[in-house]
């Protein structure tokens, strides 16, 4: 078999190393494709992160019987075999091919790397770099049976490896191990112009099962990129069958190429799930704790509030503008409220990616405050003791409290669609 994995060729400028994929299998299609092109979403949290971190890996062998068909080119057809055999290739060859290619589409300020093996490499190694950091030195000793190219730093090697890493079959959470994304590419003249993608052909998507964030509850596209990239849409889904049958109501602009791609994306791979608080920047918690402070709100409507675990830990969480409507749940919470946050550490703080409310403290509300027999209003003389009238010096007990409902389920909240990180599991999804 025949393993290719390759990452960071694209920066923030735009670029895509998905597109790249798609001039890699053209060029290879003298050799047979096994499986779909893996896009593999690595740590969001890592410093120097490419634009939504996503490693890409390729599979060949030697295809048997009948293909399926994944992916179109302007001129040609990409398919794999469900049924194969072990071959072997020439990966000096191989590797030179596809160097070519990188060389010639690859970013100024990027740093691709290339690794070329005959087998996955150890799951091991994806989990540390979806869920940590993994160092160049990590790295050697894997590497040493594979073929690899770097350029200009090499960075991509790492999440060229942890992509070869990726099987697609052994997630640690929940029950779903990968979904599927049909990405449209735009034809090259089109480039950094206007996308036209009309919400009507978005929403008409949206509606069918098993697809998700194609656009935010109050209609917002979620789907189309901004940056100035070749991709024309990413259509996401648990079945790849409802992808491929449905992708050409979306228009009236149509891809001039289109691939199917296995991703660990909405798998909440990236969480480690505990007990206790574990704030290490650079890692994405998931973990079961109790409001310690009311919300407070901040310049550009960011929300900032203190949770603390079972031990008596506390750390700071932020709900960022993006977040839209999850930041009218936060302000509702009252100290003492349970909660499960999930969410990527960094400076000591959770950036919030989802909740859910576990248990909720009684709310009340309080009476006005009593009127005297002289006519006037009584005061509050201090934080438990009785009202006070200032006028005739009377005192009056303090008012019982109004059991108020919270108006909040108990539930899990997220972000909308548009701003929600490509690992992180929609809430529907979780049912
Ligand atoms: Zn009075």
């Amino acid at each position: 078999m025949l393993h290719i994995g390759i990452d960071d060729t694209d920066s923030l400028d735009g670029g895509c190393t998905t597109w790249l994929i798609t001039e890699i299998i053209s060029e290879l299609s003298d050799l047979d494709l096994i499986a779909p092109p893996r896009l593999v979403r690595l740590n969001p949290n890592v410093p120097w992160k490419t634009r939504g971190n996503g490693a890409l890996a390729l599979v060949f062998g030697k295809g048997i019987g009948s293909k399926k068909k994944i992916g179109s080119l302007e001129d040609s057809e990409i398919s794999i075999y469900p049924n194969y055999k072990d071959r072997r290739f020439d990966k000096k060859d191989i590797l030179e091919r596809v160097v070519k290619i990188v060389k010639a589409n690859s970013k100024q300020d990027s740093q691709p790397g290339i690794v070329i093996s005959d087998t996955y490499l150890p799951e091991g190694l994806y989990w540390q770099g979806v869920r940590s950091l993994v160092m160049q030195e990590d790295l050697e000793p894997i590497l040493s049976n594979c073929l690899t190219f770097g350029m200009r730093g090499s960075r991509g090697l790492i999440g060229a490896a942890c992509a070869l890493a990726w099987s697609g079959y052994y997630s640690k959470v929940g029950e779903l191990n990968f979904t599927w994304e049909l990405i449209g590419y735009r034809e090259k003249s089109m480039w950094g112009t206007l996308r036209d993608i009309s919400s009507e052909s978005v929403s008409k998507v949206s509606e069918l099962k098993e697809v998700f964030s194609c656009n935010d509850q109050d209609g917002k596209v979620a789907m189309v990129p901004n940056s100035p990239c070749p991709v024309l849409w990413g259509f996401r889904g648990t079945n790849d069958k409802i992808l491929i049958d449905n992708f050409h109501k979306l228009g009236p602009e149509k891809p001039s190429r289109w691939l199917l791609y296995q991703t660990n994306q909405a798998t909440d791979d990236h969480f480690c799930i505990s007990d206790i608080l574990d704030i290490t920047d650079f890692t994405s918690v998931w973990v079961d704790v109790s409001v310690s402070s009311k919300a407070e709100i901040i310049k550009g409507g960011h929300r900032f509030f203190r949770v603390k675990d079972s031990e008596g830990n506390e750390v700071k969480c932020a709900v960022f503008e993006p977040s839209k409507n999850l930041r009218a749940v936060v302000d509702k919470l009252e100290v003492g409220d349970e909660i499960t946050v999930c969410g990527s550490i960094s400076e000591s703080t959770v950036n919030i990616e989802k909740l859910k409310i576990i248990n909720l403290v009684p709310r009340y509300s309080k009476p006005p405050n009593p009127v005297c027999v002289c006519g006037k209003r009584t005061h509050s003389s201090g934080k438990n003791s009785k009202y006070r009238c200032k006028s005739c010096g009377k005192k009056y007990d303090r008012p019982v409290l109004i059991p108020k409902p919270p108006n909040l389920d108990l539930n899990w909240f997220e972000p909308p669609a548009s701003s929600r990180r490509h690992l992180t599991k929609p809430i529907d999804l979780m049912r």
